[in-house]
């Protein structure tokens, strides 16, 4: 049986702001699990805290609305438990480069095989516009009072340098592209990353849909206007991995690409990395049978619902301890 991309959706009332980039993004996840025939009782998505953690509310898969912050250790977990689902993780700018830095460094050292998404517009929506980590130096959005005095983050580099092995970005209101990146961010086998350019009409008054979607001229000739936003692979830039020996290089050309910004920003895939193996694999090489036979699938009592956990070793070695 085919499932239809009405499947995917649920009847949750979706309260996001008019406008919110946010729409095309969930639309975007929606249209990727669909065409990839993700059965939806297959699937898992988990959210952290923001307007960005409501997205399980409105796809039919399973869900997990987690903790601020926490939304990877809530992933990797469920990965590990059970290596057959597809699990995704979503969550804001805010959550995930704040408060979640140290499990976005952490789980790059692991490479689990599940995908984060990270709703990226500059400010911390649901608490009505703080500076998040992403936002430039000496910007000044409508609810700060005087231009941000930090320096801002970028996850495309972080992501390069903390080891994930497949690294993009999409912007929310070209859905049928960001529905391509999100289709192969799910389909790489290891941690995939996508940063995805967010406007928030309401609280991010200068990295708007119009600001993303404005032109310069080229000097050379006034009658060629060239986008702001552009595709990587139309400027022939190709960040695949095929043998490891050049991935350092590749890394590097990839956080170069990262760095651009104002007259021209780029999509696409920055980094992509199939040699490297995952943590799956090698938890395998120390537990010969997990893939077919993980946490999720093993008996924890009997008939009866006692524990099947024997702890007589460890009585009898505490038993000991307190003899001797
Ligand atoms: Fe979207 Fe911003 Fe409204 Fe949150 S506050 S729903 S990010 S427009
Ligand atoms: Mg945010």
């Amino acid at each position: 049986m085919e499932y239809k991309i009405a499947d995917y959706k649920t009847e949750v009332h979706n309260d996001w702001c008019a406008g919110c980039g946010d729409f095309g993004i969930l639309n975007s996840i929606q249209m990727a699990l669909y065409d990839l025939q993700i059965l939806p009782h297959e699937a898992v998505i988990f959210s952290g805290i923001g307007c960005s953690g409501k997205t399980p509310h409105f796809i039919n898969t399973f869900g997990i609305h987690t903790l601020h912050g926490r939304v990877l250790p809530f992933a990797q977990g469920a990965k590990l438990a059970n290596p057959k689902l597809k699990i995704i993780a979503v969550g804001g700018d805010g959550d995930g480069l704040g408060i979640g830095s140290g499990h976005f460094v952490n789980a790059g050292r692991r490479n689990i095989d599940i995908t984060y998404i990270i709703y990226n517009n500059g400010v911390y929506g649901l608490t009505k516009g703080q500076a998040s980590p992403t936002l430039k130096l000496g910007m000044k959005t409508k609810s700060l009072p005087q231009p941000n005095v930090n320096e801002s983050i970028n996850p495309i580099a972080l992501a390069c340098i903390s080891g994930f092995t497949f690294i993009a970005r999409g912007y929310s209101y070209d859905v049928r592209y960001l529905k391509e990146i999100i289709k192969k961010g799910i389909m790489h086998s290891g941690l995939s990353f996508i940063d995805i350019l967010q406007p928030c009409p309401t609280y991010n008054d200068i990295n708007t849909k119009e600001w993303y979607q404005s032109f310069t001229i080229d000097e050379n000739n006034p009658k060629v206007r060239i986008p702001k936003i552009y595709k990587l692979e139309d400027e022939g830039y190709n960040g695949l991995v095929t043998n490891n020996d050049e991935a350092s290089a590749k890394i590097m050309a990839a956080i170069d690409k990262a760095n651009e910004w104002e007259d021209r920003i780029p999509v696409g895939i920055f980094y992509e990395n199939n040699t490297v193996p995952t943590f799956e694999d090698r938890l395998q090489t120390r537990i010969n049978n997990y893939p077919d036979y993980p946490p999720a699938v093993q008996n924890i009592m009997d008939d009866e619902g006692n524990p099947n956990t024997n702890i007589d070793r460890l009585i009898d070695e505490l038993k000991a301890v307190k003899k001797g």
